[in-house]
């Protein structure tokens, strides 16, 4: 699959660390046959990827539509149409489909996220879909509170 991770609180801390075991996780998928892109509300974010030295795990690197997901996506000019993103924000993990995940701010906290990233995507992969609640189809319409 075409696996989309957020930057800021999905793989990068407030205190700019990469979240733990993201870069076996990242290897573990590509190990798998699926292909990694990172993509921010922020524009490109090519500083994260030298300066955490990941540009070898991954096949692209996008600015991500914050709102008004099919227009903007369209406007960005994104190459490449996921099939599962990796988001603290929810709107975008139900428009395009994949898992929510709690933001990750500071190295100190203990957080073993990146574990259930790769066992969902996993799932997903194998079976079309995921028991794990915070997985969203591609398309879901979300309560609005
Ligand atoms: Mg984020």
């Amino acid at each position: 699959m075409k696996v989309f991770f957020d930057v800021d609180y999905t793989i990068l801390g407030l205190d700019n660390s990469l979240r733990p075991g993201t870069k076996e996780t990242f290897q573990k998928l590509l190990n798998d046959g699926h292909s990694i892109y990172i993509w921010s509300g922020m524009g490109e974010r090519w500083e994260v990827i030298e300066e955490h030295d990941l540009k070898k795990y991954i096949s692209g690197v996008y600015e991500k539509p914050k709102d008004n997901f099919d227009k903007k996506f369209k406007e960005l000019k994104v190459p490449e149409v996921p099939d599962f993103v990796i988001d603290d924000y929810p709107e975008v993990v139900a428009h395009f489909g994949g898992l929510w995940v709690q933001p990750f701010f500071f190295q100190r906290n203990k957080d073993d996220a990146m574990a259930t990233i790769y066992e969902v995507i996993t799932e997903v992969a194998a079976t079309k879909t995921s028991s794990n609640k915070h997985y969203k189809p591609k398309g879901t319409i979300l309560p609005l509170f």
